[in-house]
Parts: structure tokens; sequence; C-alpha cells
């Protein structure tokens, strides 16, 4: 069935191709409250388009964390899906940059409700597949974020593909909605990250395509074929070395000292943390040029099935220390990511729906 946004683009069909362009600026115009208002528009479009919701997404419920301000949003869409979108916080609320510049944010964005991908450690999976998204609902989650923060002084500096779903299986919509947000946001390229557990078919054409050069991650969480498979059950054999092949050519295309790629790696406590998953992601590391490591403590789901499988440990801060830095000794930029939002379940991994009734 065609989206909500598809049939409005349909709608435009015999529109000149600017129109789309002009509605499209209008979303992102704080005077503009609906596309009735759309001065630059001849009347009779403005009333057609008055039966398209101006705003794809409606907030069901908003939780704000009393640990460090970061809010997640359990938004519901046109046809009663739900997806999260967490505005992520900092501890020190109040922070300018050296400029005085207004308080800046990283949101975390959705690409489908639900997701087909069943890692068994992200609570996303364990609800399953309902669709994907639209390009307007993923710039509207950009939207809704900037409609809270600007009130406050503050806005959307960051965003990432790192919500509900696999972007690189709703491919188009990401690079439509991408495309839409670098022309009318101040949103740079290095700005936006697209996470992937990996597709190779859809990572070989970003390289080819007109997929803009925005930063990228995987989702790693083992450079061991057998146990990444078993963590992540979409691996494709081979995907290891596919890797290295992908970021080798990755960098070739750009070449820029910013298009770092991120390897995120959850780190499990006794499934993947041991000597030899060490020693192994730093010979694959070495094969790729220019990556960052980052190293995830795993955060807890709720409701895990009672599936010894299914059930993780969160490797001790002092293993993830000794990882960091027998990484950063063998030459390499590693980071560990501290979760933010765990008190509202917002934390990566936990977004299912959990304020849904
Ligand atoms: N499907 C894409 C986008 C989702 S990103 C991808 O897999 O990259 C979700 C991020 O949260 C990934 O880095 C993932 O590894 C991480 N994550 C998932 N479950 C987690 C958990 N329980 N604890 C910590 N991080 C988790």
């Amino acid at each position: 069935m065609a989206s909500v946004y598809q049939q409005l683009k349909e709608a435009l069909a015999h529109e000149p191709a600017f129109r789309l362009r002009q509605i499209q600026a209008a979303w992102f115009d704080e005077h503009v409250h609906g596309y009735s208002e759309i001065s630059t528009l001849p009347v009779g479009l403005r009333e057609a388009l008055a039966a398209f919701p101006w705003m794809s997404v409606v907030t069901h419920t908003l939780l704000i964390s009393k640990q460090d301000n970061t809010r997640k949003a359990l938004l519901k869409l046109g046809d009663g899906q739900y997806i999260e979108t967490v505005i992520m916080g900092r501890r020190s609320l109040k922070v300018t940059d050296a400029t005085g510049a207004l308080d800046r944010y990283t949101i975390c964005v959705s690409s489908q409700a639900g997701c087909p991908m069943r890692c068994v450690f992200c609570a996303t999976g364990k609800q399953g597949f309902k669709r994907n998204l639209s390009a307007q609902e993923i710039v509207d989650q950009y939207r809704f974020s900037t409609d809270i923060l600007r009130p406050e002084g503050a806005r959307v500096a960051n965003m990432v593909f790192m919500g509900q779903g696999e972007p690189l299986l709703n491919y188009q919509n990401v690079k439509e909605a991408t495309k839409i947000l670098l022309a009318n946001t101040d949103l740079g390229e290095t700005k936006i990250t697209v996470s992937t557990a990996g597709v190779p078919s859809v990572m070989e054409q970003v390289l080819t395509d007109d997929f803009p050069p925005v930063r990228w991650a995987i989702s790693l969480h083992s450079a061991i074929e057998e146990s990444r498979k078993e963590i992540m059950p979409s691996n494709k054999p081979g995907f290891l070395e596919f890797l290295v092949k992908w970021a080798n050519t990755y960098h070739v295309r750009f070449p820029s000292r910013t298009h770092f790629i991120g390897l995120e790696y959850i780190m499990l406590g006794g499934v993947n943390d041991d000597e030899a998953h060490l020693q192994a992601l730093i010979a694959l590391a070495r094969r790729m040029p220019h990556i960052r490591i980052n190293l995830i403590p795993y955060n807890s789901i709720s409701d895990e099935p009672v599936d010894n499988k299914t059930i993780f440990a969160r490797t001790s801060s002092e293993r993830i220390e000794y990882w960091h830095a027998t990484l950063m000794n063998a030459g390499f930029t590693s980071t560990i990511r501290y979760s933010q939002g765990q008190d509202i379940a917002a934390a990566c991994g936990q977004l299912k729906n959990t304020a849904q009734v």
C-alpha cells in the first residue's frame, strides 16, 4: 500500500518538480504550521494538500529521564503503528559551546516500525517487524524533536539512525529523508550517521549510487563469524571478509578524514568479550582503513525469555576498560559508549514501544 507521503507525491504528479521542494522547505519553517499557510503555493494546491497530515507522527507518550534529561517519545503513526525517537540529553543541562551557541542534542531516529533482524540482544527485534517508515515519517522525527527543543533554546546537532529498524532494509526512504534533511536543515553530512547490522547487497549500492556521504556505523559485535552468527542471525556467510573489502572501497570513494567508519561492539559477558574475540577484532580492524571502535556496555532488556541463549550479562567495567586500553595501544581510536536514559528504557537496544497501551 502506498504510504501517505507517496500519495502526497502522486497528488503533485502534474505540478512542476519544485513544488515538492517548496513543500519540504515549508515543513522546516517554524512560522508555517500547515499546508494552507505555504504562501508560495497556488491556492488550489493548498486546498488539495489539506487532506494530508502536516505532521505524520503524533506524540503518544513522552518520557523524561531524571538522570540526564534524555527524552524518549513513543510516536503514533497514521495507521496506528508506533515507533520511538530518543532525544539524547546531557548530564549538564545548560551547555553552550565556545561560540555561545545553543544547547545541542543528538537524536536517535527509527527507520522502521519494529525490526526484522532479530539480533538476540536487542529488544526491538523481539517485537517483530511491522513496516518501513516513509521518508516523511523519518523526517518528522527530526521536526518533532525540533518542536520540543526550540522552546528550550536548544537544537538538534546530530542525528543517528540507531532507533528501531534496519535502515538498509528501507534504503530508498532513508536516502530520500537524508537528502531532505541535508537540503533543509543545518545538519551536515558528517552530522548524520546511518547504523547498520550489515546488509551486503545494499552496502554495495551505497558505494556506487547517490546516497549522500554521511557517516556509517557497522554493528559488528563479533569479529569471529561463528559467534556473530549466533547473536546476529541475519549475518550472511562471509560477512567479515565482505566488510573488509567494503571499508577499503568506501575509503577510496570518501577519502576525507571526517569519513571514518564506526565499528559498534556491544560487550556481552562470556559471549564476545574474551581474549580470542579481542585479538580477532584487532586483526580484522587492522585490515580496515580509518575506523573508530565504539565499545558499548550491554543494556539489559526487560522481559527476556527464560532461554539461556538470550540472557546476557554486562561485561565488567574493568574488562571494558582493558579492551579499550588494548585497542588504543594497538593504535586504534576507541571510545566507550556511556548509555543515557536507562531509567526510561531509552538506551541502545531497549526500544520496544514499552509505554504503548
Ligand atoms: N539495525 C541497525 C540500527 C539499530 S542501531 C543496527 O543494528 O545498527 C541499534 C544500536 O544499539 C546498535 O549499535 C546495537 O548494536 C545497539 N544495541 C542493541 N541492543 C543493545 C543492548 N541491549 N545494549 C546495548 N546496545 C544495544
